[in-house]
């Protein structure tokens, strides 16, 4: 896939000065796909079929034969793939399902959505993801104050890097949790030689426009392994029916993909492991060119990220961030506050530690322009600029 597309020269982007920079440049990469998202797009309006049209089955195929995994279920966004996997377990009140604070408020938002109790953990300070000994002290809580049931874990792939999943699995089984997998910013990464889709239970993701792998609206998908979980998933996607469509077997929702969202994706998906390649050697350079002034990303042994963001840690960096948007870099904070911390999830319990590691990455992150189109002389720029403000902050 997309190996034409390899080696330098394979698309031409207009130069743009730095001032323009953009933390995601959706527009170069348009540019880049010439008119073959056009030609996909139209294809869907002369067969009219805008709702469950060919393109549906065709991507969830595509999907499942790059991933792995036996059954891909679409979905219009991240947050309610999360939701139908949640729905079709029959998760619900008196269920803890253990999540990440150090996240996107979707994780945590579909389990109070049903009712369920989400159990904030903390994150690991080098990855950023889940930590173990955080689950376990989290359930060890929930289990000795004898109110709720563990249900569920839900893991995250923080800015693109797959999660602990071998110890987080190991410690789901013994306690008979669940596992899914909210791999909305890590489609396209690996373990070792296992795809994002392939890990828990089920595993969620999104095709927001930002995400490594995104359309022009709203998508996501499902991936499992279990063919019970994705036709409940199917039905449930499809205000829960059965048969036929006017066959109602449980309570769902309307949850499809658009026709055309798929389209797009198809031709996304054409160009996507060369992106994948690209973001994999922008964030190289970063770190090569910071990692001795900053706190740069890390992987953990045999991962490859996704690279939904290039997150790096310093202490002042409110004044760094203020000072480099004077320069035209623009950054972004992933995430101000932790969840437990913010006003609707403030009164849930959090694992006993107070997740002390993900107040202070609240604090100190701050993720640079990352997208498969930035050019080196770009890259260059925001180096410069970013080494001058933390000098400037005297750091
Ligand atoms: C983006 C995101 C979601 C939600 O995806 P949508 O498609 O926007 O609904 C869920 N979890 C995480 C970690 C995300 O980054």
């Amino acid at each position: 896939m997309g190996t034409a597309w390899r080696g330098t020269g394979w698309c031409f982007v207009p130069e743009v000065a730095p001032p323009s920079l953009a933390l995601n440049d959706l527009q170069a990469q348009r540019q880049c796909l010439g008119d073959r998202i056009e030609r996909r797009i139209a294809r869907v309006l002369e067969h009219g079929q805008y709702i469950m049209g060919p393109e549906v089955a065709e991507l969830e195929e595509s999907l499942a034969a790059r991933t792995g995994a036996a059954h891909v279920v679409t979905c219009s966004s991240g947050t309610e793939a999360l939701l139908l996997a949640l729905l079709a377990w029959e998760v619900g009140p008196g269920d803890a399902v253990f999540v990440p604070t150090f996240t996107f408020t979707a994780t945590a938002e579909v389990v109070a959505l049903l009712g369920a109790t989400p159990v904030f953990c903390d994150v690991a300070p080098d990855t950023f993801n889940l930590d173990p000994m955080s689950l376990s002290a989290g359930i060890r809580a929930v289990q000795s104050a004898g109110r709720l049931r563990p249900r569920v874990v839900m893991p995250v792939d923080l800015f693109g890097q797959p999660a602990e999943y071998p110890t987080l699995q190991r410690i789901a089984s013994e306690h008979g949790l669940q596992v899914l997998s909210d791999a909305a910013q890590s489609f396209g990464a690996t373990l070792s030689t296992t795809a994002v889709g392939r890990f828990g239970d089920a595993t969620a993701t999104s095709f927001f426009p930002a995400k490594p792998l995104g359309c022009y609206g709203d998508g996501g998908a499902v991936f499992t392994d279990d063919a019970e979980l994705a036709s409940v998933m199917r039905s449930l996607r499809l205000h829960g029916g059965g048969s036929d469509k006017y066959d109602t077997v449980r309570i769902g929702l309307n949850a499809r993909l658009d026709t055309i969202q798929a389209a797009v994706l198809l031709a996304k998906l054409e160009v996507f492991d060369k992106e994948l390649h690209d973001r994999a050697e922008i964030a190289d350079r970063y770190t090569a060119a910071l990692g001795e002034r900053l706190s740069t990303p890390q992987l953990a042994p045999g991962r490859r990220s996704a690279w939904a963001q290039y997150t790096v840690r310093t202490p002042n960096r409110d004044a760094v961030r203020s000072s480099l948007r004077e320069t035209g870099v623009p950054t972004a904070i992933y995430y101000p506050r932790p969840l437990h911390a913010q006003p609707a999830f403030r009164h849930l319990a959090v694992v006993p530690n107070d997740c002390r590691v993900s107040q202070e990455l609240s604090a100190s992150v701050l993720s640079l322009p990352m997208h498969p189109y930035l050019k080196p002389s770009d890259q260059d720029y925001i180096i410069e600029e970013l080494l001058r403000c933390v000098t400037r902050s005297g750091c």
